[in-house]
């Protein structure tokens, strides 16, 4: 014996009753409707959605500001703060004349998530010090190729008429904690 615990099972002969199953049946079939008449734990998705919590962690959104322009300004900061290795960005110079597009010097021309290898931590939000980043409550994705996967820009920046509202996600504590840490950045 390897442990202590080991047990010695002995097979047991089955009476008259267990024999013809016809109680076990019964009692099956009493559970089963005794189910019938309780609360559905199930709903009929898609069609009926569940309420998720405002704090819920899916797909990605890069922010635009108030006046349309991107947010993003190519730091890197949420693709070092990623355990996944998710995130992938080619910086560019906002050129002259570009001020409506990006907000700040320097902007994301290529901006890339995978996906497939994102666990949904939420560290990318919270490291961004330009209030760029934020994950939404929208879960579908639904693909044949893994390469669809690799979200760029135009999956991932919100459109300038269906801007994604993420207040809720900005509790007043998360916002100070993130104002403190874009000062000592720009230090
Ligand atoms: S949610 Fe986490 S794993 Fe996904 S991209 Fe952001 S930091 Fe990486
Ligand atoms: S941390 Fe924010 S500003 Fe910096 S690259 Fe990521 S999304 Fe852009």
């Amino acid at each position: 014996m390897l442990t202590s615990r080991a047990k010695v099972v002995v097979k047991k002969e089955m009476n008259f009753w267990e024999r013809i199953y016809l109680p076990a049946i019964l009692g099956g079939t009493i559970i089963t409707i005794k189910h019938l008449f309780k609360r559905k734990t199930t709903i009929k998705y898609p069609e009926v959605k569940r309420e998720i919590s405002a704090v819920y962690r899916g797909q990605h959104v890069l922010k635009r500001d108030e006046n349309g322009a991107e947010r993003c300004t190519a730091c890197g900061l949420c693709a070092v703060a990623c355990p996944a290795e998710a995130i992938t960005m080619t910086a560019s110079e906002r050129k002259k004349g570009e001020e409506h597009l990006y907000r700040e010097e320097k902007y994301a021309a290529v901006y890339e998530i995978n996906m497939l290898r994102c666990i949904f931590c939420g560290l990318c939000e919270e490291a961004c010090p330009k209030e760029a980043i934020f994950l939404t409550d929208r879960v579908e994705s639904s693909d044949y190729s893994r390469k669809a996967f690799i979200f760029g820009k135009d999956k991932l920046v919100e459109p300038v008429d269906q801007r994604i509202d993420v207040t809720k996600r900005q509790l007043p504590v998360v916002l100070e904690f993130k104002q403190k840490k874009s000062l000592s950045h720009n230090r």
